[in-house]
């Protein structure tokens, strides 16, 4: 291999984290050839599929991402799977630099007896469901007029705020009203949300509680153990104290309680052939059951295998090898700390390359298999924008086969 040929860089997962690893190598390295290897064959990962429909603005990032394929700078091959079109192996053998961008997919458990039963939802599947992700579409889960949703983080005011916006409160979003109604046939009446910890050890941001607790069906108490706080001081700790905790009547949809509990695990999921209910550990350790039909489990994600098996490929590990976003730090972190990590990436193979320890010539994209390309993805987009329902921005493509459908042959 040479010195002075250009570079070939492979991006596995187009994703976040991908996209601004690819933003920021392509900077670092005006001449080399980047490619971005997704196995949808749309990009944008948890961007398109996990950030929720009525944020759009915090999906804005997107047009910066465009520019990069617009421009030339960063191919897509959309349609192809590390582990079942290619080998890392082999992807070492076609591309001088290997970035392993490809998130973490799998719900974290809750480790609890009864987790198992139908009606116990992770955060993820229902994230992606909600979001029309291809792998969720033939088989949506179904939220019970009673949940409960177990987590401190924004994920879990996501699901409560997606469960609890009626009709009207879509303006502008791209949420699929088929979609929404398959899995809440029925509008949620009754949403426990159980935090393990004390209310200032929350991890959500304060803004997002008073955006759910500002919805016009939402009426949000906290449960009197409040970590030995009175409920009006831990009100001010979470940033509620202007909020009104009564909602109205609204277009004929009855108001959703919210009932906030702190310093409660749940014991237990209780249910015979599905879930009926939660046993919960109370602040003052006393055991109480709730009644439910489904819960929702928001405590985090972490690798599926050969994820797993991935995580451990870093730079030390295997020379030209690299990880970025939530694969290298766990699923901590939002977007704008993927642009960091980016910008660290670079900086760490710019060494490397100054080092002499990486070493260009090998053939790049020209050795993938067939895969769809960034016009694909732009009749997609533009199908998906041209089928949107009135006040929508978008209806997204359910299912590889139909996203397919919108590429001319
Ligand atoms: C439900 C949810 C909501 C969120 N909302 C926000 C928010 O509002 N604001 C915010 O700042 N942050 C939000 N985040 C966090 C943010 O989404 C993450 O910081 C970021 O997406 C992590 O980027 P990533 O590239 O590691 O993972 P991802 O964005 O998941 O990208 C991974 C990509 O790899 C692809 N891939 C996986 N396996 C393979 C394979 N074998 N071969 C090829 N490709 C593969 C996937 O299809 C995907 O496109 C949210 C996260 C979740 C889960």
């Amino acid at each position: 291999m040479s010195r002075t040929a250009r570079l070939t860089v492979g991006i596995v997962g187009a994703g976040v984290s991908g996209c601004y690893a690819a933003q920021m190598l392509s900077r670092t390295f005006p001449d080399a050839e980047v490619t971005l290897i997704e196995r949808l064959p749309v990009p944008y990962g948890l961007l398109r599929y996990g950030v929720a429909a009525d944020h759009q603005g915090t999906k804005g990032v997107q047009q910066q991402f465009d520019r990069l394929f617009a421009r030339g700078k960063v191919r897509f091959a959309g349609g192809l799977t590390l582990g079942q079109d290619f080998s890392l192996a082999q992807l070492q053998q076609w591309f001088d630099v290997v970035i392993l961008a490809t998130g973490l997919a799998a719900d974290r458990r809750l480790d609890v007896p009864g987790e198992d039963l139908p009606g116990v939802i992770g955060s993820g599947r229902l994230t992606r469901a909600l979001n029309s992700h291809p792998d969720e579409s033939s088989n949506w889960p179904v939220v019970a007029p009673e949940v409960a949703v177990v987590g401190a983080g924004n994920v879990a005011l996501d699901i409560a705020r997606l469960l609890a916006r009626h009709p009207g409160e879509w303006q502008g979003s791209d949420m699929d009203s088929r979609v929404l109604a398959a899995i809440a046939p029925v509008p949620v009446k009754t949403l426990h949300l159980i935090v393990r910890g004390k209310p200032n050890e929350v991890r959500w941001d304060a803004a997002m509680l008073r955006e759910l607790a500002g919805l016009a069906r939402v009426r949000l108490t906290l449960d009197a153990a409040t970590g030995g706080l009175a409920p009006a001081s831990a009100r001010e700790i979470l940033g509620l104290g202007a909020i009104p905790a009564s909602a109205e009547e609204t277009a004929g949809l009855p108001p959703l309680d919210i009932r906030l509990y702190f310093n409660t695990q749940v014991e237990r999921v209780l249910g015979a052939k599905a879930v009926s209910g939660l046993r919960l550990r109370m602040a003052d350790q006393r055991l109480q059951d709730i009644g439910l039909g489904s819960v929702v489990t928001a405590i985090g994600f972490a690798a599926a295998q050969p994820e797993a098996d991935w995580a451990q490929a870093g730079a030390r590990a295997s020379p030209g090898v690299y990880r970025t976003g939530w694969l290298r730090t766990g699923p901590q972190g939002a977007i704008a700390r993927q642009r960091a990590l980016a910008q660290e990436l670079a900086d760490e193979v710019a060494q490397e390359w100054a080092s002499g320890r990486l070493t260009a010539g090998r053939p790049g994209a020209a050795a993938l298999p067939a895969a769809w390309d960034y016009q694909a993805w732009l009749e997609i987009d533009a199908a998906e924008r041209a089928s949107a329902e009135p006040g929508r921005i978008r209806r997204k493509c359910a299912s590889v086969e139909e996203m397919l459908g919108w590429v001319p042959g």
